[in-house]
């Protein structure tokens, strides 16, 4: 089934505790398109200058991406660089500049309008209102936000909350929306403002879902080295959405193993700059490492 995602496409310049990458692309829809294309049929939207390259977009269409809907305009790529500290999880933004994102409208086009799976990636909240008003009745729709929409958007993210399936947030900013650190009675007060799930990422630590009556709880994958956070959560919720879309499986059951891919997409993506990792990653790749994380919380009985 097609998903459709929606958010921020940009050139990356990031430095992190193992080396760097200049102009890696990067962007929270690329991200997410690269991870779910190993899933499912892709729709992607946003805005890109005359900058982009333009072999990263073959290179998404030949992954079953339809780049149709990401609008190429006069100007420059939303260009961000980030410094991660030792500590991975606190990074520093050195620099943005909002290009042609800084007035992007989504405009969903006709083709993709009956998509049954959309993932409304971080950008602001009326905006991402914007875009279920142009859908025709979704079967499932993810959401994500951040701290600064938290705080400086509050009502109309609210009013937006009450229309998503699933919020796929931090743990700071389920604590940020709540008032409450406490994870268990933040996801309480979430799923009381509309969500009828709401996932929970906490880093190393791994996922928590929590839907009414069913509690999820995913460890991160044990790696021995993670070179580049950037995206992680972007391809988490790629990994969740996809495998969603590909089985049409929304009972508890299905939404755990897509919860575990979600984990698995998010760990592959740190083991190298930018997207890098997801351009050579197959899908044999992803099942034994799936098959790893169902051996490393075998708990037995
Ligand atoms: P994440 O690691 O999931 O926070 O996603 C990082 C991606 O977000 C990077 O590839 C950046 O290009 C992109 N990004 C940085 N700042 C913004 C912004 N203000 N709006 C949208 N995307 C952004």
């Amino acid at each position: 089934m097609s998903l459709l995602v929606v958010g921020s496409v940009a050139l990356d310049t990031l430095e992190t505790p193992s080396g760097r990458a200049d102009d890696a692309v990067g962007g929270a829809a690329t991200y997410f398109a690269y991870a779910a294309s190993f899933f499912t049929p892709v729709r992607m939207v946003g805005a890109i200058g005359d900058d982009f390259p333009a072999e990263v977009l073959s290179d998404l269409e030949g992954r079953g991406v339809d780049v149709s809907g990401v609008e190429k305009r006069a100007g420059t790529t939303l260009r961000w660089s980030g410094r991660y500290h030792e500590e991975l999880n606190v990074r520093d933004t050195l620099h943005l500049d909002l290009g042609v994102f800084g007035d992007f409208q989504p405009s969903i086009p006709d083709s993709y309008r009956d998509s049954e799976y959309a993932f409304l990636a971080n950008i602001d909240p009326a905006l991402q209102a914007r875009v279920l008003d142009q859908l025709e009745g979704p079967r499932l729709i993810g959401c994500d936000t951040m701290n600064h929409w938290i705080q400086e958007s509050r009502s109309v993210l609210d009013g937006l909350l009450k229309r998503v399936d699933m919020l796929i947030v931090n743990d700071e900013e389920a604590e940020l929306l709540t008032g409450d650190r406490n994870m268990v009675k933040a996801a309480a007060k979430i799923l009381d403002s509309g969500p009828k799930s709401v996932l929970i990422k906490r880093g190393e630590y791994g996922v928590i879902d929590f839907s009414p009556g069913n509690v999820f709880a995913v460890p991160a994958y044990p790696l021995e080295e993670v070179r580049d956070p950037t995206g992680a959560g972007d391809c988490f919720a790629a990994g969740v959405m996809g495998e969603l879309a590909r089985s049409g499986d929304l009972s508890p059951a299905g939404l755990r193993r897509a919860i575990v891919y979600g984990s698995v997409m998010g760990s592959f993506v740190v083991e190298d700059f930018g997207p890098k990792r997801l351009q050579s990653l197959t899908r044999e790749m992803i099942d034994e490492r799936y098959r790893q994380f169902v051996a490393l919380t075998d708990i037995p009985r």
